[in-house]
């Protein structure tokens, strides 16, 4: 079934009758050529791009709760491309055009919204790394534009500019950059990949694998063992645990990121901010709330649910870049976990078991990062070899001493 704007008034003119379930709910099979674990936005995405670019049909996505419940509806919905590390910016940008043709791909809205996103400046220093940061994306084909204080002020004039602990200086802008309503993507890649034959299988969780010789055979579930020719995981937070069952420790941390929505709000931000001299980022959704987080909590946990320093600490940032914010009431938060890697940078690679394949440690930023990953990963899946903006992500960085070190924090997850 395609979706339309004549198919919404046929359907609203016959009562709505005629809609089908935008994917079936098939039993598993006892045999793939290829299993997905984890019905993420970066699972879904690969089975979609499996099918669709590589022809790869016979695969499943096995998801241990229901598609969307994990980070890929848990974050603050923001995309773009502005960074500044060579292994780094052309997978993103790659990605940002992904996004930018997806609703066509997928005939699916996403409510992709290329609203803008807006890195604040606060000292001569920060600005010296931004205009460096600037140039890097301008060189790897994307937008980036600076701005002085003036034009901040003309176009955010509700910042704190008067009596702020860190003035604002001016900006470094991606215009392309913006928002995608999060669940929509996990709801729109699931329908693409089902579409292409692709079976997803939820509330079956991923118990073990089956490793012989060195060889895996496929994965033990909650519904028995299913055999595969090649399995790839894309677990995101989960990584560490699923992983351990292949004998592997992974240079990869676990912690909790919290995001907050506010009640709604008349429209007020015009896109997305992020305060450069601490940590808190904010846009506000169509429905009027402000959408926003920062920091992570600084132990390590599975559990997808926050404590109140970090809440404290988040809205202290808000408070000092736009007190106005304190008028309005907190209406909801949540917790997700981040698969947080040593050097701040993912992985897409194979791993010492012939046939078993990893996606992981994508820190904050996975959201943004979801069709390239997906389009990386299903490559690297059909044809046992990197995709040429993802040659960077390999485990043997951490060997050999080539870390991607974006914010330059070294080994410390919780600084990325
Ligand atoms: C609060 C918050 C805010 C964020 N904000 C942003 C942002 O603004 N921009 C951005 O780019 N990124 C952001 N992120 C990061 C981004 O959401 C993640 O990096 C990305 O979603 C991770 O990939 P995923 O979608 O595949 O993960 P998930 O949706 O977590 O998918 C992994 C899936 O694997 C499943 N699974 C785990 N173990 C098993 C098993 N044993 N068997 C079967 N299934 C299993 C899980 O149930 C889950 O559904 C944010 C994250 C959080 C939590």
């Amino acid at each position: 079934m395609r979706y339309s704007g004549f198919k919404v008034i046929r359907e609203a003119l016959r009562g709505h009758k005629g809609w089908g379930p935008a994917w079936r709910d098939p039993e598993p099979k006892s045999h793939y050529d290829i299993i997905i674990i984890g019905g993420g936005g970066h699972g879904l995405a690969t089975a979609h791009y499996l099918a669709k670019i590589y022809g790869q049909r016979n695969v499943a996505v096995i998801e241990k709760g229901w598609i969307g419940g994990g980070n890929v509806g848990r974050n603050t919905t923001i995309i773009r491309s502005n960074y500044l590390l060579d292994g780094n910016e052309p997978f993103y940008e790659f990605s940002l055009k992904l996004w930018e043709g997806l609703e066509q791909d997928l005939n699916y809205n996403a409510m992709v919204s290329q609203r803008g996103i807006m890195n604040l400046i606060h000292s001569d220093a920060q600005r010296d790394a931004f205009t460096r940061r600037g140039n890097a994306m301008i060189l790897n084909g994307a937008d980036a534009e600076l701005l002085d204080e003036a034009q901040i002020r003309a176009e955010y004039p509700f910042l704190n500019f008067n009596d702020a602990r860190f003035p604002i200086k001016g900006g470094l802008a991606q215009r392309r950059g913006g928002t995608v309503r999060h669940d929509a993507v996990a709801w729109g890649y699931a329908r693409g990949a089902d579409q292409n034959g692709v079976d997803i299988i939820q509330n079956c969780e991923v118990t073990g694998f089956r490793i012989e010789d060195g060889k895996c055979l496929g994965v033990e579930t909650s519904k028995g063992f299913i055999g595969a020719n090649k399995v790839g995981c894309a677990v995101a937070g989960n990584s560490g645990r699923m992983m351990s069952k292949a004998g592997m420790r992974l240079p990869i941390e676990s912690h909790v990121l919290q995001a907050f929505v506010s009640e709604g709000l008349k429209p007020v931000l015009p896109g997305v901010i992020t305060f450069g001299a601490g940590h808190f980022y904010v846009s506000q959704s169509d429905k009027g709330g402000l959408v926003f987080g920062g920091d992570l909590d600084g132990y390590n946990t599975y559990a997808q649910r926050g404590n109140l320093p970090v809440v404290e600490d988040v809205c202290e940032g808000g408070m000092g870049l736009m007190p106005m914010i304190g008028r309005a009431r907190l209406l909801r938060m949540w917790g997700g976990i981040m698969d947080m890697s040593m050097d701040g940078s993912p992985i897409i690679d194979r791993t010492h078991v012939d046939g078993l394949y990893f996606n992981g440690g994508w820190c904050y930023g996975g959201f943004k990062a979801t069709p390239a990953s997906g389009y990386c990963f299903a490559h690297l899946l059909a044809n046992d070899a990197p995709h040429p903006v993802a040659t960077a992500y390999r485990f043997d960085r951490f060997d050999k001493g080539r870390m991607i070190d974006e914010k330059g924090m070294g080994n410390q997850p919780n600084l990325h």
